[in-house]
């Protein structure tokens, strides 16, 4: 039995094609990649000469099971993209889920791809994050999507083509909140690579007064925990007047209504005394 090898390819940079990477595309018995013109372009700067078959989005079903054949008679298959880590957000996880289903061993090799760059370089928290891939196009299920995005507590990674992005900004905007916090990452690894940083709103007018150019990972930073909202200052101030009216001291009653409410007790008991 073959294997098949997930070969990540530079995403702009060509120095970022790893010598593992370079070494399996040389050793396989065949490449299955997204756009043999793009592919062939990098393995003339490796100086390689391979044998090429076309996997795509609209050639994957019947050139799935051809490639499955020849894994499960023996030949190694090394699967690039035009660009990054095969598998993700590409049609290379229904090759790698025929291979789980038929018993063909899959070998990953670390590479360069979008997500992690975008997301290491964002600024923004990196412990817990949520890939969605690009957002669906179809009007309802975009907005179920956006609704539940609003909510997501974790920092959320889109990708974006440059002609949807004005748009997709906007809808974040809207769901989300114009104050989100937002990495627009931009062209990585690229001459004109950019790593914007701002707010969803700061983000849609900028790119609605000028023109989106290039490939685009939205980096956002996750709703406010619910548990880590701020208090409601004046629910507080109002329990605060309740415990006073019941007979509590009036440092008593900050101290109180501060365990109730999550406020500071010393902030409680200071804007009490203001309002005294
Ligand atoms: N498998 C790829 C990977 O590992 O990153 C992603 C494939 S997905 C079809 C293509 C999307 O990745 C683009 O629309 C863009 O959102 C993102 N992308 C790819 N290269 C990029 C780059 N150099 N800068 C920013 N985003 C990029």
């Amino acid at each position: 039995m073959g294997k098949l090898y997930l070969v990540p390819t530079p995403i702009g940079n060509l120095g970022d094609i790893s010598p593992r990477a370079a070494e399996t595309l040389a050793a396989v018995d065949f490449i299955a990649a997204e756009d043999t013109r793009v592919t062939v372009k990098l393995l003339n700067h490796l100086g390689l000469k391979r044998p090429m078959v076309i996997y795509h989005r609209h050639n994957c079903a019947a050139a799935g099971p051809a490639i499955l054949d020849r894994l499960l008679a023996g030949e190694d298959c090394a699967l690039v993209t035009d660009a990054g880590t095969p598998a993700i957000s590409d049609p290379g996880e229904d090759l790698v889920a025929l291979c789980a289903q038929s018993g063909v061993p899959v070998e990953s090799i670390p590479g360069p791809c979008a997500l992690t760059v975008a997301l290491s370089a964002s600024g923004l928290p990196t412990a817990r994050f949520v890939f969605e891939g690009f957002l669906p196009t179809n009007r309802k299920n975009r907005r179920l999507r956006l609704e539940a995005l609003a909510e997501e507590e974790r920092t959320v990674v889109l990708y974006e083509a440059p002609h949807k992005l004005r748009d997709t900004l906007a809808d974040l905007a809207d769901a989300l909140g114009g104050e989100r916090p937002v990495s627009v990452c931009r062209e990585l690894t690229k001459l004109h690579e950019e790593i914007w940083r701002g707010t969803l709103g700061e983000a849609r007018d900028r790119w609605a007064a000028q023109e989106p150019r290039g490939e685009f990972v939205l980096v956002i930073a996750g709703a406010p925990r619910r548990d880590e909202e701020a208090p409601d200052e004046e629910a507080a101030l109002g329990r605060v007047a309740e415990l006073r009216a019941l007979g509590l001291p009036l440092k008593a009653a900050a101290a109180q209504a501060a365990v109730e409410t999550g406020m500071k007790k010393r902030r409680l008991y200071e804007l009490a005394l203001g309002k005294k």
